[in-house]
């Protein structure tokens, strides 16, 4: 391989499924960060995360074993309202997510509706919603049928709390919309752009300096090389019918840990 682990200089991880699987660290994750970090490398953190911010994320981190600031965490959940503004400007939105996602909507200088008034609305954003039932469901698609424009914070059909363990991603929420609504929602998070440049712009790198290291391959990896970065796939999640390679590809971080101190002793 004519490219090296050890000529990058920052590194940009997928946290559900790569750091962290629900409540338990996987192997190597913590003496993977820290010795890229030891070596004078830069690291973030990508979230597709659709209900936490940058805060909570970054102190789970902490508390896990791996000291992270905020400014250390690059969440989709925090950049959908910039996300919705730079195709419509400030509008009337309607919303199935959390609290954290209405604020960050407001922040943005959005208009947040109640479901009642969905003829009103100008954008539905999608992320993933406890409280989903078939009213919000008919409000939502009632409002993307009328011609307002779908959004999800990102397109993952489930993710991780534990071993073996899954729920209802946001992009099963915002599929349910589209289909009853009969419109495409856009994707905010992974493998969407908008995350990627955020986090090379935290990096202070150029793409083809940066590794995203992530287990999806249609969102972390497929959407890494879309923006030229290079790509390390922690191969614990197999999608078949998605075609991608990666730079490097390790069934944990323990193993990509192996392959950077390797490459450190080379010669
Ligand atoms: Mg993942």
């Amino acid at each position: 391989m004519s490219i090296r682990l050890n000529d990058m200089k920052g590194f940009a991880f997928d946290l559900d499924g790569t750091i962290w699987s629900g409540e338990a660290l996987l192997p190597g994750a913590i003496e993977l960060v820290a010795a890229l970090r030891n070596a004078g490398r830069k690291v973030v953190f990508v979230s597709n995360n659709s209900r936490k911010p940058s805060t909570e994320l970054s102190k789970k981190l902490t508390q896990m074993g791996i000291p992270t600031e905020p400014s250390e965490v690059v969440a989709a959940v925090e950049i959908a309202g910039e996300a919705v503004h730079r195709e419509l400007g400030p509008v009337n939105v309607l919303v199935l997510g959390t609290t954290e996602l209405h604020r960050v909507l407001e922040r943005a200088g959005h208009r947040v509706l109640a479901m009642e008034e969905w003829e009103h609305s100008q954008a539905v954003v999608v992320g993933v919603d406890p409280e989903f039932n078939y009213a919000s469901l008919k409000y939502a698609a009632s409002a993307v049928h009328q011609g307002a424009k779908l959004f999800a914070v990102n397109l993952d059909a489930r993710f991780p709390v534990g071993p073996n363990r899954y729920e209802p991603g946001c992009g099963a929420l915002a599929e349910a919309v589209a289909v009853a609504g009969g419109s495409r929602p856009i994707g905010i998070g992974k493998p969407g752009h908008p995350l990627f440049e955020m986090a090379l712009m935290r990096l202070q790198c150029q793409p083809a300096e940066a590794v995203m290291v992530g287990d999806s391959a249609s969102a972390d990896i497929a959407g890494a090389a879309a923006v030229r970065m290079r790509t390390a796939w922690i191969q614990n999640n197999a999608e078949p019918n998605v075609l991608i390679s990666p730079d490097w590809s390790a069934p944990d971080p323990a193993r990509l840990l192996e392959l950077w101190q390797t490459d450190l002793f080379q010669g």
